[in-house]
Parts: structure tokens; sequence; C-alpha cells
């Protein structure tokens, strides 16, 4: 199957998940993660009409939209963990920023935003699973626990306070190999804590949420994500 057939299949399953909720699947952006895979396969991704796409890397990041920057439109996601070092790349060049997990990252950006003359939309990191691998601000147990909402409402106040940065919404990774029935509930109770914040904290706009890859974008859409972040789906296989 070549890249515009994975991507019109991706396209159907997105739209197959909305109707199932009564969602449209235009309220649904597609970022095509396109990290590890060459220029040429973002254009043949760009000519089946995706504009959106997510790298994990800052200087593969910078290399990839100077190669690209002649495609009208382009959207670069920065979807990974980022080091603060590595962060003007970031900076300079993307759209949106999927995994601030870190009161001194969205700092950084902030500074070297307002340096460039850039704003960047961004997402709040959360880990709802409480994997101990997992990045994010600890949300495990944020029903239970009000000490970690507090926590987290302070980080993203002052985040959203910060020059330059405007908070989009959350940001979240299901357990990698789970089932179903791990899957759904992590993305339930990350919409859950987004109706929560929305409602607790009215100053924090918190329109999107950015979950679901290629295990599990059908289900992320079927429990409120408004971004989903889909690789081997649509580029097949990576090395790593
Ligand atoms: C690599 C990556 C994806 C895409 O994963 P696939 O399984 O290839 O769809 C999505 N989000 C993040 C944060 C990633 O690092």
């Amino acid at each position: 199957m070549s890249i515009a057939d994975n991507i019109n299949k991706v396209r159907e399953q997105i739209a197959g998940a909305a109707a199932r909720i009564g969602r449209k699947s235009d309220e649904i952006t597609l970022v095509a993660v396109s990290k590890q895979k060459p220029i040429e396969m973002i254009e043949a991704a760009y000519m089946a009409g995706v504009r959106h796409f997510g790298e994990n890397r800052s200087s593969e990041l910078a290399e990839k939209a100077h190669a690209l920057a002649h495609l009208d439109g382009i959207h670069w996601h920065f979807i990974g963990q980022l080091q603060t070092r590595q962060s003007l790349p970031v900076a300079k060049h993307s759209h949106a920023f999927h995994a601030v997990d870190r009161l001194k990252i969205a700092r950084r950006l902030s500074r070297q935003l307002v340096e460039l003359n850039r704003t960047l939309p961004v997402y709040i990191e959360v880990n709802v699973s409480g994997e101990a691998s997992k990045s994010g601000f600890d949300c495990g147990v944020w029903e239970q626990d009000n000490e970690q909402r507090k926590r987290l409402v302070a980080a993203m106040l002052e985040i959203a306070a910060l020059p330059q940065l405007e908070v989009q919404g959350l940001m979240t990774m299901a357990p990698f190999t789970a089932t179903e029935t791990v899957i759904r509930p992590i993305f339930q109770r990350t919409h859950q804590l987004a109706e929560w914040l929305r409602t607790s904290t009215p100053t924090l706009a918190l329109p999107h949420i950015s979950m679901g890859m290629t295990n599990d974008f059908e289900i992320a859409i079927e429990e409120g994500a408004t971004h989903v972040r889909v690789g081997r789906a649509i580029f097949g296989a990576r090395a790593y």
C-alpha cells in the first residue's frame, strides 16, 4: 500500500470513530508522525493532503522544516520529550509542542520565543497511567488526590502565564503494549481531567486533547481526542 492509501485508510478510521460518538471528522486533526522517515515520504503525505507532521528530535525537526519550507501551510508538531539544551530549534521551527512535562522546559521555550517574537501552542503532558517510566505531570491518582490536582493546577497556571506560550490542552500516552481494557480508561480519565480543569479553573482554556497513536487512535477519538499522532499506520514500521 502507498502512503496515500495508508492515509485514506487512517482517515476512514478517524471518520468511523468520530461518527460512533456523533462528532465530525473535521474536528479531529491528524498529525502524521514522520520521525525517522525521509523527506520524500513527507512530501508524499503532503501531496495526499496531510498538513500536520510530528517529530521528536529537535535537530531532525530543524532539518526537515528547512528542507520543506516551500510546502505551503505545513505544520510541525514537536511531540517528544525535549531536553532543555535542545529547545531552540523547537522554539524556532515548531507550530505546536505536545509534551510540556515540566516547568523548566516551558520557561525556557517562553524566553526563547520572546526573543524570536513567535508564539507556540503547547499541550501539557499528563501521566494518568502512573507508570514510572512515563514522563508528564503525575496524575496517576488525580481523582483521589487533592494534592496531585493542586500541583497540576499550579503548574498549568504558571505555564499559561508565561509569555508566548498558548496552552491548548492536555496530552497523554497510554501504555504501549496494553489492551483496550487498559487503554480506554486512561483516555477516559484524561478527558475527565480536562473537564475537571475547565470547571475548576475557568481561566485555563483547554479546547484540545492530544492522544492516540497507531495502536489506539480510534479509542482515543471515541474518548474525546482532538489531535491524534499517527506514525506507523501511515509511514510503516521504524527502525527503532
Ligand atoms: C512515535 C510517537 C507517536 C507515533 O507512534 P506510532 O505508533 O508510530 O503511531 C505518537 N506520539 C509520540 C509521543 C511518539 O513519540
